[in-house]
C-alpha cells in the first residue's frame, strides 16, 4: 500500500489529502493533518474521493482512448493518438490559416491544473495569435475579481483562514459555506465556540443552513444587495461610525460614494430589499464595531469584521457593483489589513485562482498583467520569446458561445469542462456547438453533455493521476500528486496541449526552437514562476521543492528564504498607482430579467451539500445520493396551495428561453414568488427528452446569458419563470 499527498479536486477551501492505493488502484483517502487549509478534516465530497475512481455506478464512464465521430449524432470510434493530435493540428491550422486566429476558440477550467492552465494560454495567445481563450471561471468569480480590482487595485483576496479566529464579526452575504464550502463552515464554528460574543450576519434570498446558524439573518430579495450594502452605509453615516481619519489616509472617492448613498436610506433600501430596516441598522451596526454592541472608545480599536462571499454576489448583471459595494464598507470603518478584517471572496472551483495567475483568461495576460496594457503585452512576448501578443481581447465565455452560434468562431477546443450542461442559455449553447466546424473535447469523463456534441475527443488524466499546482480562496499554493497511473490511453492536459503545439510549431514557425519545451509539469511551473517576478503575486522563491519541504504556501513569495505572506494590506498601502483604495459610487441596479405578470416567479440556483458541478464526479458515488436523489423545484408553501400543486407532483417552469419538469418540494425556507432548483443535474441524467419532445437540458435552459458588462460574468442565479402543472 503507498499514500500520496494531493489535493481535494472540489472547492475552493483546497483542503489536503492523503490517498493510498495499492498498484493502480486508488483503495483510500483521508485528510491530511498536515494541510493547513484543514488541518485533517474532509467533508462528505472529499472523504468519498477514492469512490470516484473506483465507483460501481460508472455515471460518466471514464474516457480511455481517443474517439472520432465522422458526422454529427453519428456513433464514436477509437482512433490512435498520433492521428488524434494530428487531426487537432491540422484543423486548428486550417480554420486559421483560412479565416484568421479568431475563428478559433478555448473553453478551458477552473479545475484544470496551474500548469495546464499555462500551456493552453501560450499556445492561444503566444503560438496561434488569438486571445480567445476563457474558462468557466468566468462562471465563478469573475465579478470578485473585477471588485477587487477597481476597489483595491488588484486581483488578490486580502485575507487567510486564520481570519476566522480573530473576527468579532462574521458577514456572508451570498454565500452557503455550511454546503458549498463546508471545511470552512467546521473553521467558524470552531471559532464561535472559542469566542461566543462574535455575531454571525448572513444575507441571502434562501433561508440556508448557514442562515440558521446566524444571529441575525437579512433574506433579502434576488438582486438587491446594493441597494442593501449602500443602506448599511447610509447608516454609518448618519450615525458617526466610520472612520473619518482612516478614510481621509488611505482612500480616495469618498464625497462622491457620500452622495450615491446619501438617497438609499434603510426604509428605502428595506422596500427593496424586502428586510426590515431595523435590521438593516442593526447589520450597519456590528458591521461597524466588529459584532460589538458598544462603540469602541477610540476607532482604532474597533474589533474586527470578515465578510465572507460567493456566487450569489458574483453571479449576477451587477456582480461588480455588489462586491465593490461590500468592499466600501470594509474601507468606510477601516476593517480591512487587520486581524479578523477584509473582504474574502470564497473560490467556487479549485483553481479559478490558479488560472488567473497565468492569465487563463479572454482578457488577461500572465502574473496578472492586463491584456490592454501595450508594456505587459510587451513584457509576456518577451518572456514567451515570440514576436507579440495579440492586442484584440477574447471572447469571454458566454461571447464565445454567441460569436460560434453567429459562425464567427469556427472550431472550439473544450477543455474539462461541460458547457452544454453548465453555461446558462442552453439553446444558444447547443446552437454554437452544432455551428461550429470542429469541437475538440479533451475530458476524464466520456458521458458529459458536452461529449455528446464533440467531433473528437481527447481522454484526459484526473484527480489522483496527474501532478501540478493549484491554488485554493487563500492564495495558498498546494501541489497536486499522482497516486496511480491514468486508465487506458488518458495523458495529462498539459501533456496533450504540448502535443498538439508541437504539431502546430510545425506548421507556423518551422525550423525555430520551439515555444513549448517542457518535459515535466514543474519544467512549466518554473517558467510561470518566472512570469511572475516583480508583480503582485511574485512566486519566484516558491520552488516544487520548497512546497515537497515546507508544504503548501500563499503568493507573494518573491524570497526563497523568507516566509510567504498570508495577509494583504496590513501597511494600509493598496495595489492602486497612488496606494489608496477607492471608494466605488454604483448605483444600486434591478435584476436583468425583472418578473412580470407571465413570468412571476424569481427562480434561483445553487449548490447541493453532497454534489458537484455536473455530477461527473461526484454521482458516481452511491453514498452521495443519499442526501438529495433527485432534481427538484423547491417552493414555498403558499405557492403550492395557490397552484393547487401537492408535495411530489409535477410541475412545469417556463422562462422565456425554455421548459423543464420537476417534482416540487415544499420547503418553507424559500421565499414565497421565489423558486430554487440545484444546478447539477442536466440532459445526461435527466434522460433525454421528455415524453413530448422537450429537451431535459437541466435548470440552465431557463436561465439567460446576460453578463456583468464589467466582469462579463452571467448572471446564473436569478431567471424570471412561471410554474404550472405539468
Ligand atoms: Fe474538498 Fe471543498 Fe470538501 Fe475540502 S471542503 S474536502 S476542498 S469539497
Amino acid at each position: 500500500m503507498r499514500e500520496t499527498k494531493s489535493t481535494c479536486p472540489y472547492c475552493g477551501v483546497g483542503c489536503g489529502v492523503i490517498i493510498t492505493s495499492e498498484g493502480d488502484q486508488i483503495t483510500g483517502v483521508r485528510g491530511d493533518p498536515a494541510h493547513p487549509a484543514n488541518f485533517g478534516r474532509l467533508c462528505s465530497k472529499g472523504s468519498t474521493l477514492h469512490g470516484t475512481a473506483t465507483a460501481p455506478v460508472k455515471l460518466h464512464e471514464r474516457l480511455r482512448q481517443p474517439m472520432q465521430r465522422l458526422q454529427r449524432g453519428g456513433a464514436l470510434t477509437p482512433l490512435a493518438w498520433a492521428t488524434a493530435l494530428d487531426t487537432v493540428a491540422a484543423r486548428f491550422a486550417t480554420i486559421a490559416a483560412t479565416h484568421g486566429p479568431d475563428a478559433l476558440g478555448f473553453y478551458i477550467s477552473g479545475q484544470l491544473l496551474t500548469e495546464d492552465y499555462y500551456v493552453f494560454n501560450k499556445l492561444a495567445k503566444g503560438l496561434l495569435g488569438t486571445n480567445n481563450i476563457d474558462t468557466n471561471s468566468r462562471l465563478c468569480m469573475s465579478s470578485a475579481v473585477a471588485g477587487y480590482k477597481q476597489s483595491l487595485g488588484a486581483d488578490a483576496p486580502p485575507c487567510s483562514y486564520e481570519d476566522f479566529d480573530h473576527a468579532g464579526c462574521l458577514f456572508i452575504a451570498g454565500a452557503n459555506p455550511a454546503w458549498a464550502h463546508p471545511i470552512l463552515f467546521r473553521r467558524i464554528e470552531d471559532a464561535r465556540r472559542a469566542n461566543p460574543l462574535m455575531k454571525l450576519i448572513v444575507v441571502d434570498p434562501r433561508r440556508t443552513d448557514t442562515a440558521e446558524e446566524a444571529d441575525l439573518f437579512l433574506q433579502i430579495q434576488p438582486g438587491s444587495d446594493v441597494a442593501l450594502f449602500h443602506a448599511m452605509l447610509h447608516v454609518m453615516v448618519w450615525e458617526g461610525w466610520i472612520d473619518a481619519a482612516w478614510i481621509d489616509a488611505h482612500t480616495a472617492g469618498w464625497d462622491a460614494l457620500k452622495r450615491q448613498v446619501h438617497g438609499m436610506g434603510p426604509r428605502e433600501a428595506a422596500r427593496i430589499c424586502g428586510v426590515p430596516a431595523e435590521a438593516i441598522v442593526q447589520a450597519a451596526r456590528w458591521f461597524a464595531w466588529g459584532g460589538a454592541d458598544t462603540p469602541p472608545a477610540e476607532a482604532s480599536r474597533r474589533a474586527a469584521t470578515l465578510s465572507l462571499y460567493c456566487q450569489g454576489l458574483n453571479q449576477s448583471s451587477s456582480g461588480t457593483a455588489k462586491n465593490s459595494a461590500l468592499i466600501n464598507l470594509h474601507l468606510a470603518c477601516a476593517q480591512i489589513g487587520r486581524p479578523g478584517a477584509g473582504p474574502f471572496s470564497l473560490t467556487g472551483q479549485p483553481n479559478a485562482m490558479g488560472g488567473r495567475e497565468v492569465g487563463g483568461m479572454a482578457t488577461l495576460l500572465s502574473g496578472h498583467r492586463e491584456l490592454t496594457n501595450p508594456q505587459h503585452r510587451a513584457e509576456v512576448a518577451a518572456l514567451w520569446g515570440v514576436d507579440a501578443v495579440p492586442e484584440k481581447p477574447g471572447h469571454a465565455a458566454m461571447a464565445m458561445f454567441e460569436a460560434a452560434a453567429r459562425g464567427e468562431v469556427k472550431a472550439l477546443w473544450i477543455a474539462c469542462t461541460n458547457p452544454a450542461q453548465s453555461l446558462p442559455d442552453q439553446a444558444l449553447v447547443r446552437e454554437a456547438l452544432a455551428k461550429c466546424e470542429f469541437v475538440v473535447l479533451q475530458e476524464a469523463f466520456g458521458g458529459t453533455e458536452t461529449a455528446a456534441l464533440a467531433d473528437l475527443l481527447l481522454p484526459a488524466s484526473t484527480w489522483g493521476e496527474k501532478e501540478g499546482t493549484v491554488t485554493n480562496s487563500e492564495r495558498r499554493i498546494s501541489r497536486v500528486r499522482a497516486a496511480v497511473a491514468a486508465p487506458g490511453e488518458a495523458r495529462e492536459d498539459w501533456r496533450i496541449v504540448v502535443d498538439v503545439a508541437q504539431r502546430l510549431e510545425a506548421r507556423l514557425r518551422p525550423g525555430r526552437p520551439t515555444l513549448f519545451p517542457y518535459a515535466t509539469p514543474e519544467s512549466v511551473w518554473n517558467e510561470h514562476r518566472e512570469t511572475t517576478r516583480g508583480r503582485d503575486l511574485d512566486i519566484t522563491g516558491l520552488s516544487w521543492a520548497r512546497l515537497e519541504a515546507e508544504g503548501p504556501q500563499p503568493w507573494p513569495c518573491p524570497d526563497a528564504a523568507a516566509p510567504a505572506t498570508a495577509r494583504l494590506y496590513t501597511d494600509f498601502r493598496f495595489a492602486t498607482a497612488d496606494g489608496r483604495a477607492r471608494f466605488v459610487d454604483t448605483a444600486w441596479k434591478p435584476v436583468a430579467e425583472g418578473c412580470d405578470a407571465r413570468h412571476p416567479f424569481a427562480l434561483t440556483t445553487g449548490r447541493l451539500r453532497d454534489q458537484w458541478h455536473g455530477l461527473s464526479r461526484s454521482g458516481t458515488v452511491t453514498k452521495l445520493w443519499a442526501h438529495a436523489p433527485q432534481p427538484v423545484v423547491q417552493l414555498h408553501p403558499q405557492d403550492l396551495a395557490r397552484r393547487g400543486l401537492r408535495e411530489g407532483e409535477l410541475a412545469e417552469l417556463k422562462s422565456r428561453r425554455g421548459s423543464l419538469v420537476l417534482p416540487v418540494q415544499a420547503d418553507a425556507r424559500i421565499a414565497p414568488l421565489q423558486a430554487f432548483v440545484a444546478m447539477h443535474w442536466g440532459e445526461a441524467v435527466l434522460a433525454g427528452r421528455d415524453a413530448q419532445g422537450r429537451l431535459r437540458a437541466g435548470v440552465n435552459q431557463l436561465m439567460h446569458g446576460k453578463v456583468d458588462p464589467q466582469s462579463l460574468q452571467p448572471e446564473l442565479k436569478h431567471a424570471a419563470i412561471a410554474i404550472g402543472r405539468a
